[in-house]
C-alpha cells in the first residue's frame, strides 16, 4: 500500500499534467484532503505531506478530529462539504472557514444568524452546492431560489460571512460525458450568478473527486475535493 505522502504527490502530478493540457496556471487549483471515516493520525500525516486543506462531512465528526489539529496548526484550514442540518450550524461556524454546502435558502439564514453570534476572526467563505448530475440529490435545483440565497448573501456579507462560488458533484458514472456535462452545467450556473450579482467575487468552482479530478480541472475548477486517491478506502464502521 503505498503512503500518503505518495498519494498526495502523484495526485499533484496528474493535477499539473491536467493544468497544462487545459493551459491553465497549476497555482489555480487546490487541492482538498477529504478526511471522513479516517482518523486523525491519518490528518496529522498528510499535513505532514504538506497539505493545509481538509474537509468534512459531518459536523459531529469535524467537531471530534478538527480542534486539536487547528491548534496544533494555525496554517490548516477546515471546509465542511456534507449537507448540513440548521440544529448543527452553530457547531461548525466557529470550526470551518468555509461551508461549502449551502443548499437552501433557510441554512443561508441559519450561518447568517450563527455568524452573528460567535467571534470569528475571518468571515465564514460560502460556497452555493448546485445539483448538476442525475442521481445525487444534493444542491439547489431552482435557479430562482438559487438566486434568492445569493441576493440574501450579499445583503448580509458584512454580517461575517463572504459568498465565494459554487460547489458540485458530478454523477457516478464512467460515463466520461455525462462527468463533464455536469462540471460544464456548474461554470454555466456560475456565470449566470456572477453576473447577476457583479458586486461579488464568486470564483471558487469546488468540483472534481478521487476519480474524476481530472476532467474537473479541465472544466475550470478551482479547487478538487479528494479522500479516497490520499487516504485509501473508507471503512464504515
Ligand atoms: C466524500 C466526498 C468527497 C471525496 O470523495 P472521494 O471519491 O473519496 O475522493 C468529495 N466531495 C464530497 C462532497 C464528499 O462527500
Amino acid at each position: 500500500m503505498s503512503s500518503i505522502k505518495e498519494n498526495v504527490q502523484s495526485i499533484q502530478e496528474k493535477m499539473f499534467n491536467a493544468c497544462l493540457r487545459a493551459g491553465r496556471n497549476p497555482e489555480s487549483v487546490k487541492l482538498m484532503a477529504v478526511s471522513k471515516f479516517h482518523p486523525q493520525e491519518a490528518v496529522f500525516e498528510a499535513i505532514e505531506a504538506g497539505l493545509d486543506l481538509f474537509g468534512e462531512n459531518r459536523v459531529q465528526e469535524a467537531a471530534e478530529k478538527f480542534p486539536a489539529v487547528l491548534e496544533q496548526n494555525p496554517d490548516v484550514s477546515l471546509h465542511l462539504i456534507g449537507s448540513l442540518q440548521k440544529n448543527k450550524v452553530k457547531h461548525i461556524v466557529p470550526l470551518a472557514s468555509c461551508i461549502q454546502s449551502v443548499d437552501r435558502f433557510d441554512l443561508a439564514e441559519e450561518i447568517v444568524r450563527q455568524c452573528g453570534k460567535v467571534q470569528r476572526t475571518t468571515p465564514l467563505k460560502l460556497l452555493f452546492e448546485v445539483h448538476t448530475g442525475e442521481d445525487s440529490k444534493a444542491g439547489f435545483t431552482d435557479l430562482d431560489e438559487l438566486l434568492r440565497t445569493v441576493e440574501f448573501c450579499e445583503a448580509n456579507a458584512g454580517c461575517g460571512i463572504v459568498p465565494a462560488g459554487f460547489m458540485t458533484m458530478a454523477p457516478f458514472t464512467d460515463e466520461e460525458e455525462a462527468i463533464r456535462a455536469s462540471f460544464r452545467k456548474l461554470v454555466k450556473i456560475r456565470n449566470q450568478v456572477q453576473t447577476r450579482f457583479s458586486a461579488l467575487k464568486l470564483d471558487e468552482l469546488s468540483m472534481g473527486m478521487s476519480a474524476d479530478f481530472e476532467i474537473a480541472i479541465e472544466e475550470g475548477s478551482s479547487l478538487i475535493r479528494v479522500g479516497t486517491a490520499i487516504f485509501g478506502e473508507r471503512v464504515y464502521a
